[in-house]
């Protein structure tokens, strides 16, 4: 076990890991201690491996790749045991809709309502899914048990591949594939038990592969997700809240002041690249005395929220929030400085990534 060379580092990605990524380390304990463990933790992340506590067992597992930064080996072993448990490495959690109708919410913002085949969780604020931008048809199981056999024999290849051949075999895993959050969930007629209709809200920027998907998407469309993310947001039940979005994670914004409980008004920062998308997060869906900050804005989105927040005039006790990749590593230092919060207190995500080049 040799002491990783970067401890701050290290903190960070055992923290997100227990934090988002429960079920991943959960796999990890069934695949590397026992399958009946039923709690797991990371502990420590070392240079060349991790400890588990699993139950009440510490394990060290060893990293497994060669030439491989902390985060690639981590998140290697968290695949391993993914597909160890019996999962595909790009999820094979496959949930399908048909799409119901498609209309636009603000100048930006595309409204898919998607009927699910299976009843859809109630109060799940936060919950995405991992939609196939291609067209789908069901999963046959023998189709299915031979991927899974396929994903297994990658992941033993894996380890005996160069670091750039590893990102472009992995790369074509998740290529055509984006996250989209479940805004609200509705019934499709008064006697049915269980919600089967989700809204779904996909920002429009230019010609990629998310938006050209939503674009052109017709009713009568059949849709596959192949995987579910849960944000954790019980952190903001009490205390000064904040909540931070641009339009990619607006939706679960809107859903969070929609199902609001915390006795103490939120602080919210709503961003976006035209100002006309501001009119997606409608005053009317604030609680009482929110304080609200409207930012319009393409470049230096961080700096914008920085400004704001130093200027705020009130404490905050806990954040939620997600935004560029870039611009939430800088927001997350800046509440660590100005507000002392922690990991736990403030869960900024990066929602996306700008392409090489932009700032
Ligand atoms: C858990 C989670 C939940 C999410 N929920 C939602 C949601 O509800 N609605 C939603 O719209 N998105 C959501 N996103 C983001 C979404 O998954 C896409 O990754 C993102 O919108 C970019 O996909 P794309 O195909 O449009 O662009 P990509 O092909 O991924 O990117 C191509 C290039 O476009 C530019 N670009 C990408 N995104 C943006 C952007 N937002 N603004 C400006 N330029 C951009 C960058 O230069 C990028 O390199 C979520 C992401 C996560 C991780």
């Amino acid at each position: 076990m040799t002491p990783h060379p970067d401890p701050e580092t290290a903190q960070e990605i055992a923290a997100h890991l227990n934090d988002s990524h429960a079920d991943g380390v959960l796999n990890l304990a069934r695949t590397f201690v026992s399958p009946k463990i039923s709690q797991a933790q990371i502990q420590t992340v070392h240079a060349d491996g991790l400890t588990l506590l699993a139950g009440n067992q510490s394990r060290f597992l060893p990293f497994l790749l060669r030439d491989a930064d902390t985060r690639e080996q981590v998140h290697y072993l968290i695949f391993y045991a993914r597909v160890q448990q019996g999962a595909l490495i790009d999820g094979g959690d496959f949930r399908y809709f048909t799409v119901l109708g498609s209309e636009r919410v603000s100048p930006n913002m595309q409204r898919l309502t998607l009927k699910s085949q299976s009843p859809i969780p109630a109060n799940e604020v936060g919950l995405a899914w991992y939609f196939t931008l291609h067209a789908v048809s069901p999963d046959k199981g023998r189709l299915k048990n031979l991927k899974h056999l396929f994903h297994r024999i990658v992941m033993r290849l894996l380890r005996h591949t160069n670091a750039h051949r590893r990102q472009k075999i992995l790369n074509t895993f998740y290529q055509g594939k984006r996250y989209y959050t479940l805004r609200r969930v509705e019934k499709s007629s008064e006697t049915q038990a269980l919600e089967d209709i989700a809204l779904v809200d996909v920002f429009l920027h230019g010609d990629t592969a998310g938006s050209q998907w939503a674009r052109n998407i017709k009713i009568g469309d059949t849709v596959r997700s192949s995987a579910e993310y849960r944000e954790q947001t019980a952190h903001l039940a009490a205390g000064q809240a904040l909540l931070i979005g641009d339009e990619t994670a607006l939706p679960t914004v809107a859903a969070l002041l929609e199902n609001w409980q915390n006795p103490v008004p939120p602080i919210v920062i709503s961003i976006t690249q035209h100002p006309d998308d501001q009119a997606y997060l409608p005053d009317s869906l604030l609680p009482e005395r929110t304080t609200l900050i409207r930012i319009s804005a393409a470049d230096d989105v961080a700096a914008a929220v920085t400004d704001n927040l130093k200027n705020i005039g009130q404490t905050v006790e806990t954040a939620w929030g997600a935004l560029e990749a870039g611009d939430a590593n800088t927001v997350r230092r800046h509440l660590k400085q100005q507000f002392g919060l922690t990991g736990k207190q403030a869960k900024i995500k990066g929602y996306w990534r700008w392409e090489d080049g932009k700032a």
